[in-house]
């Protein structure tokens, strides 16, 4: 969390959860979050009976302000307004500054906050804190509860399907693709056992891509598909070195006695079977270097779409 963020939450005494600090602040629930992209500002309102007339003066107050204090985005709608920031520590003093006069403007018009459900708009002395899509709504405990049940269930049963063979096939597209760059560069006269790294990211990824599980099966058949096509990618790569070095001995061979030869010279040449082992070794050493660097670009901070804070 950032620090000017968590200087807010401070100030305003409030607590946070998954980077949204929230609170109530003069009756009114307000969530605040602030990454990279965006610092956004969103409150918790009950609008009913009166809804549009409210709607339509709370929009006016937003455009009225919006130039003032920098305002990108906002969207009034029944059960809360949303404003959007540029992110950035001015946006986020305007933020700030406008949070405290745009609550009094809302309290000076009578709208109802956190004491009434956001689900059945009725009074409540004692609410529950509900995350619906990373925006925190106040409701009785009773909607809480049913909400998080109807909503959950729902996002289950909105899951993707995810299958084993696909992505076992994803994998093997994978891993052809990922040894490509290896097959392409290995006449190049430097180091290039470096490109195992895409034979890890490009098989792990045709994995996922083709909506492969996530199961013990994945953990053993991307590094076993990885180690697949590095063996023969490097093998050509000793096929292109030795027929350099036997066509320096001055007598050209074809291609079909130059894979017999290296094949040969691999299996009785111990020098050249040690290198060889080496090179695939580490080969798959920067494969697997691949698989971790795509695990650390993807992090899973989602989790649950609804569910109660406090
Ligand atoms: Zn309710």
């Amino acid at each position: 969390m950032k620090v000017r963020l968590k200087r807010f939450m401070k100030e305003l005494n409030f607590k946070s959860t998954d980077d949204i600090v929230y609170g109530v602040y003069d009756d009114f629930l307000v969530s605040v979050t602030d990454n990279n992209e965006v610092s956004s500002l969103f409150i918790d309102v009950v609008l009913q009976e009166t809804a549009a007339i409210d709607r339509e003066k709370i929009r006016n107050i937003i455009e009225l302000n919006a130039k003032q204090y920098s305002i990108l985005y906002a969207e009034v709608k029944n059960t809360g307004i949303s404003v959007i920031f540029n992110s950035g520590l001015t946006a986020f003093n305007k933020l700030k500054d406008f949070f405290y006069s745009f609550i009094n403007q809302l309290n000076a018009l009578g709208i109802k906050g956190a004491s009434f459900c956001s689900n059945c708009g009725e009074e409540t002395d004692s609410f529950s804190i509900l995350s619906i899509n990373g925006k925190l709504h106040s409701c009785d405990k009773v909607c809480a509860e049913q909400l998080c049940q109807t909503m959950n269930s729902k996002v289950k049963t909105k899951r993707k399907q995810l299958y084993f063979i696909p992505g076992l096939l994803g994998a093997l597209f994978g891993a052809i693709l990922g040894i490509i760059p290896f097959v392409v560069l290995c006449r190049m006269d430097f180091f290039i056992l470096w490109c195992g790294i895409f034979v890890g990211l490009f098989t792990k990824g045709g994995y996922e891509f083709f909506k492969g599980e996530n199961c013990i099966g994945k953990t053993i058949i991307v590094p076993i598909f990885s180690l697949a096509v590095i063996v023969p990618a490097v093998f050509i790569n000793y096929c292109y070195r030795l027929s350099e070095f036997w066509s320096g001995k001055s007598y050209l061979i074809e291609f079909a006695d130059t894979v017999r030869q290296t094949y040969n010279s691999i299996l009785t040449v111990s020098l050249i079977r040690t290198s060889f082992i080496i090179d695939v070794a580490v080969t798959f050493v920067y494969a697997l270097l691949g698989l971790l660097l795509f695990l650390r670009f993807k992090r899973n901070t989602y989790h649950n779409a609804v569910y109660i804070v406090e």
